[in-house]
Order: structure tokens, then C-alpha cells, then sequence
């Protein structure tokens, strides 16, 4: 049965707080697993809960079970830097994440969950004259395809960042840059509810603490999965598990071009606020926020070895501060809070794979790598077309598994390079 929203306003604050906050009803049902569903999907992060709120608002189809074999949102959903963007160069990229970009714009309405979006502006900055050019060819493509970017000099960037070292003794040179001032970040934890919340609302089965350990399959078509709670049967499954992809697409025999990294981040004690932007640094793979907390967020590249341990090697870590202090000095007294890893799924082209996999009955939603949290509404939008309709969505034509085959490569990997 769908849980009765309540609807979060003023008016229900008030009243909450009249009873002294005692009688608010949980956010999403804890449901237990059925024997079976129309749809089931594997992986209760963003896409995973995304995909079972639009299956259910877009395509009314509400007898859906998402099965999470930790909590919901535990995974990289929980884990990233809370980035989101459109500043992509192909096209086909720059449709899908701006797509999403503007779904973020209004999913605080939609789901009536303050998913707390900060378009705070996200600035690039060029270290050399190498740069300097790559960065007006991407701000240009970015134009070509109808999303706004601005190229900045020295003294812009200087003053959206007002902390960046800009002297002319500073190790790592900002010559300029260019800004996507549409981007920013979003509440990572209140995306992952909020899906849920709705989807809940709507009849979806949130089910924790269930993995997924084997698939069923008859006639060479996957019927159902095997988990600790036992079998569920499902006439479709989706896959949205992340860096846990190749696994699970092993278990239903078939092999995924994915290969599975740690990538770290870090945060600081909080600190008055100081930077009210984004700063990325493509050259050094650094990139600096500053949380609504407080918190000072620092952001790395990649563990350089395929890895599921969730700790973050210590080399890249050594780095990324040393860049981020470069780049601002005066955090180079702060303590560093907390430290974690997220297993990301890279895929060779730095470009997703939404839509069938060559089992019949499963799909899957994977290759997000490092920058899948901004991608979470369109990722869910499209997978939950496909599971619906058994057709690919416009947006997702390109993203197909068989590009390997055919060669029809996206390459963000080469074109955009570092993708938060
Ligand atoms: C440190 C870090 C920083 C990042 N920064 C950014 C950023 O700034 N911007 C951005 O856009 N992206 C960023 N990303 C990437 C982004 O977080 C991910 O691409 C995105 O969250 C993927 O969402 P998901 O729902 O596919 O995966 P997840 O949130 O990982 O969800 C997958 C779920 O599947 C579950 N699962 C796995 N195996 C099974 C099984 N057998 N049975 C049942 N469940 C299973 C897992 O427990 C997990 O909860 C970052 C990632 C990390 C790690």
C-alpha cells in the first residue's frame, strides 16, 4: 500500500513543532521483500531510488522493489563531493547532463524535499597558456550546444575566489579560466531521501539490508534474484550498483568494460565561510568547496589501481592536499575532519551505459565513474524509460553497452578530462 505523503511546508513545520517534534511519520517505508514485482532494482543509491520514483510517476508503474544490500544512499550517493554540472564538450553529453541540471532545478518542488541545490557557480582555472586553450575550446563547444559558459582573465577568477593564491610567487600560476555559473552542488543525503520519499509515497518497496547474491533465470531470460531474504521474481531487473556493476553483471554471466577505482575525498573542521564557489584545478586533479557546514571539501582523482577497498590510497591523498594548499595557503592550518573512499565504475570513454544488457530481462544503469551524482535524475529518468517501455530514451541512444562493439565511443575521457 503507498504511504500517505505528508506534505512538508511551513504550516506542517508549525504543527511539528507545537506537538515538540514527536509525531513526524518516517520518511519512506522500510518494506519487506515480495515474492514478487514488476520491476526490481539492484542498488538503493541516487539512480537506483531515482529510477523506481520515475517508473512510478512517469510510467505509473508503482510495483517496483529496490533492493539495497546496505542502507539507501551508503554507497557513492553518500560519498561524493556534491558537485553538479552540465559543462560537458560532446553533445550528446551536454544534452544528457543538462537535462539533468535542470531537473536539480526543480526537484526541491518536485519531491517537496529541500535537496538544498546551491548554483553557486563552478570556476575552472588555467594553469598555462596549454590551458588557457583548452579551456576556450570547451567554453565554446558548451556554447555551440546551448549552455552558457563564460571565459574568465587572472582578475575574474581572483574575484569569485577571493582566498586563491594569485601572487606572482604562487606555485601553481591561475592565468584565468572559465565558468559554468549554472553549476554548484546539492545535498547528496536529502537527493537520496528525497527520492525516496516520493517513490515510497507512491507504492515503491524500499528494501535494506538485502543483497542480491544470484540471478534466476529460465530459458536464457533472468525471472528473478536470489538475496538473504530469499527469491524475489521480477519480470524486469535493472542493475544500478555503481562500482559493484562488474560483479553483479558477472553473477548474470555477461562482462561490463568497467573497471573499479577508489576516489577519495576529505573534508576540514568548518570555518567561517571563505569560498562560495567551486574551484577545480584541472592540471592537479584538485578541486575545493566549501560545505554548507562550514567544512572545507577537497576532492581528488583517482586511485591509479583498480580497487574495491573503500579507504583511498595514501599517494593521492598526499597530492590533492598539497595541490589544494597550493592553491589556497591560507587552509594549510586547518585540520582535516574526516577522510573516505567510494568505488566508482570508470568506463574507458568516461561516458554511462543506460539501457539493456545482453540478458534478456536485465538492464542496467552504470559507468558513471567519478561524476554520476549530478547525472542522478537524468540517470533515473532515462533507466526507468527503458525499463518501462523496453525502448532506449532519446537522451540515453547514445549510451548503449554495444557502443563497444560498433566503436562509437562518447570520449569525455579525452575531451572533458576530470569528471566531478
Ligand atoms: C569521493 C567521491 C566524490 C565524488 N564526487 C562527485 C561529484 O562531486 N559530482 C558528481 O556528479 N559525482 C561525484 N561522484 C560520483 C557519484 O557519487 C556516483 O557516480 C553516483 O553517486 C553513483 O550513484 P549510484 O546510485 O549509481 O551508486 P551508489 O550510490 O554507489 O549506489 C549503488 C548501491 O548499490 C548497492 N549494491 C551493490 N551491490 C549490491 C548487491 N549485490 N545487492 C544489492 N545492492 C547492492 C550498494 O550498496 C550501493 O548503495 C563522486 C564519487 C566519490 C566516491
Amino acid at each position: 500500500m503507498p504511504d500517505k505523503l505528508l506534505k512538508y511546508s511551513a504550516w506542517s513545520l508549525l504543527r511539528g513543532a507545537l506537538s515538540g517534534h514527536r509525531n513526524w511519520p518516517p520518511a519512506w517505508r522500510d518494506a519487506t521483500p515480495p515474492a514478487k514485482a514488476d520491476v526490481i532494482i539492484i542498488g538503493g543509491g541516487g539512480h537506483g531510488l531515482a529510477t523506481a520514483y520515475y517508473l512510478a510517476k512517469n510510467h505509473g508503474i508503482t510495483d517496483v522493489a529496490v533492493l539495497e544490500r546496505g542502507w539507501i544512499g551508503g554507497g557513492n550517493t553518500g560519498r561524493n563531493t556534491t558537485i553538479v554540472r552540465s559543462n560537458y564538450l560532446f553533445p550528446e553529453s551536454a544534452r544528457l547532463y543538462d537535462f539533468s541540471l535542470k531537473l536539480y532545478e526543480g526537484l526541491s518542488q518536485d519531491l517537496n524535499f529541500n535537496i538544498m541545490l546551491s548554483q553557486r557557480a563552478l570556476v575552472m582555472l588555467a594553469h598555462s597558456r596549454h590551458d588557457l586553450d583548452s579551456m576556450s575550446r570547451w567554453a565554446n563547444a558548451m556554447r555551440m550546444n546551448g549552455i552558457a559558459a563564460e571565459l574568465l582573465n587572472r582578475d575574474q577568477v581572483a574575484g569569485m575566489a577571493p582566498a586563491l593564491d594569485m601572487s606572482p610567487t604562487a606555485r601553481l600560476p591561475v592565468m584565468g579560466g572559465f565558468a559554468q555559473r549554472r553549476a554548484g552542488t546539492a545535498r547528496h543525503d536529502a537527493v537520496a531521501w528525497g527520492y525516496a520519499r516520493a517513490a515510497s509515497a507512491l507504492g515503491v518497496r524500499i528494501i535494506q539490508n538485502c543483497e542480491v547474491r544470484r540471478f534466476v533465470q529460465e530459458s536464457g531470460k533472468v525471472v528473478g534474484v536470489e538475496t538473504n531474504h530469499g527469491r524475489i521474481r521480477a519480470d524486469r531487473i535493472g542493475i544500478a550498483a555503481a562500482g559493484h556493476s562488474s560483479v553483479i553483471a558477472k553473477l548474470a554471466g555477461f562482462r561490463l568494460p568497467v573497471t573499479s577505482y577508489a576516489l577519495q575525498a576529505m573534508v576540514s573542521e568548518p570555518i567561517k565561510p571563505i569560498l562560495d564557489t567551486v574551484v577545480l584545478s584541472p592540471g592537479t586533479g584538485a578541486y575545493v568547496s566549501q560545505s554548507d557546514k562550514g567544512e572545507i571539501v577537497l576532492g581528488a582523482m583517482l586511485d591509479l589501481f583498480p580497487s574495491y577497498a573503500q579507504r583511498g590510497s595514501f599517494a593521492v591523498k598526499q597530492a590533492i592536499i598539497a595541490a589544494a594548499l597550493a592553491l589556497f595557503p591560507c587552509f594549510s592550518r586547518l585540520q582535516l575532519l574526516r577522510q573516505w573512499a567510494g568505488i566508482v565504475d570508470v568506463v574507458h570513454d568516461s561516458s554511462p551505459i543506460i539501457g539493456p544488457t545482453p540478458i534478456p530481462g536485465l538492464y542496467i544503469n552504470c559507468g558513471w565513474g567519478t561524476g554520476g551524482f549530478k547525472a542522478i535524475p537524468v540517470g533515473g529518468w532515462t533507466f526507468a524509460h527503458v525499463l518501462a517501455t523496453g525502448k532506449s530514451h532519446a537522451l540515453a541512444e547514445p549510451f548503449q553497452l554495444e557502443r563497444f562493439m560498433t566503436g562509437r565511443l562518447i570520449d569525455e575521457a579525452a575531451a572533458s578530462g576530470i569528471a566531478h
